[in-house]
């Protein structure tokens, strides 16, 4: 069970978290790719992205980056921000405290970042301010695409990010072998779409 639209209570209950940017006079989206870089995947997402002149932040998993290196050197290389997404995509809820500061210690042996979002986006507030302790910044959405929902038609996906998304808008794909159905059909028409609005995509920092 997820929801598309964050709901502004759970935005009150975590005020320290980041959920959407305020944004003055300029339509601007920001998109992030959740649990990268994938062989496939990725390398899709860059190419659609540099067509529309867009750039995203690519929550990145540890394991991966050390698996696609030269993928996650493209990423950077296209001047996209990264972010820690842990090494071992934990979910927070589950893990015990140390192993889940540890693990994002790991990830950020190979990721350099000080934006991090917990997978699943399930933290608890006692993680939450140690990570902050660590001086990240926990980036959550306010538009999720479903796109890793395998029950989900890739047209359900793009009316989530389209109905959606406004100025300012977090917008959450994945970069993985589960969403790509969706995220392949859904990514170019959303940036067509809010381009042709006259928005531009810019990475977070
Ligand atoms: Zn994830």
């Amino acid at each position: 069970m997820y929801l598309v639209k964050t709901p502004w209570l759970l935005k009150k209950l975590y005020p320290s978290l980041i959920w959407s940017e305020k944004v003055q006079d300029e339509k601007t989206i920001y998109l992030t790719f959740d649990d990268g870089p994938h062989p496939i995947a990725t390398p899709f997402v860059l190419n659609t992205l540099q067509q529309y002149n867009a750039k995203a932040t690519f929550f990145c998993i540890g394991k991966n980056v050390d698996e696609q290196p030269a993928i996650y050197h493209n990423i950077i290389h296209q001047d996209h921000a990264i972010g820690n997404h842990t090494y071992n995509h934990l979910n927070g809820y589950k893990t015990k405290d140390e192993e889940y500061i540890d693990n994002i210690i790991q990830a950020a042996t190979v990721i350099n970042s000080t934006l991090f979002r917990p997978p699943y986006g399930r933290i608890t507030r006692f993680q939450a301010r140690l990570v902050q302790e660590m001086n990240y910044s926990i980036i959550m959405w306010d538009v999720l695409s479903g796109d890793f929902d395998i029950h989900l038609s890739k047209e359900k996906c793009l009316e989530n990010v389209l109905l959606n998304t406004k100025d300012g808008s977090i917008v959450v794909f994945h970069d993985s072998e589960k969403a790509f159905e969706r995220l392949e059909y859904a990514l170019p028409k959303m940036l067509e779409h809010f381009t042709q609005l006259g928005y531009s995509f810019k990475a977070l920092h």
